[in-house]
């Protein structure tokens, strides 16, 4: 979409993205744009975000500058929230990810799982080979 009186901001590919009805996930791409010029059919709203295929959410400069301040706070909480990696001791059971049965000395997260039971699953990617140090 490139009208006349928005202004393109460069679009940052490989979103997340589920649509209306959760449908998902696809990878779509995600762009900014402004508008340079007061419409009558959206005087505020002035600043939108475009999901490629699936939407367009318009917002004012001070929902805008609410949804920027929500998302350093989100940025914080969940760096926060990444669990430090643990080294295994081999009595952990299976991996949660991928099912193979963790090795000690393997790399590990321990997460709880949101129902307060705690879960294993590999630190490094479970598809990759296993590198293990000597
Ligand atoms: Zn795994």
């Amino acid at each position: 979409m490139k009208l006349k009186l928005w202004k393109n901001y460069e679009p940052i590919p490989g979103v997340t993205a589920f649509d209306a009805s959760n449908t998902g996930p696809t990878i779509a791409d995600l762009q900014v744009i402004a508008s340079t010029h007061a419409s009558d059919a959206y005087p505020d709203a002035r600043i939108a975000m475009v999901i490629a295929g699936l939407g367009t959410v318009g917002l004012t400069s001070k929902q805008s500058a609410r949804l920027r301040t929500f998302l350093e706070r989100a940025e914080r909480d969940a760096r926060a929230d990444t669990p430090l990696p643990v080294t295994a001791i081999g009595t952990e059971g299976r991996c949660e990810g991928c099912s193979r049965p963790i090795i000690a000395g393997e790399l590990v997260y321990v997460i709880e799982d949101g129902g307060g039971d705690l879960v294993v699953v590999h630190a490094a990617s479970c598809a990759g080979e296993q590198h293990r140090d000597g």
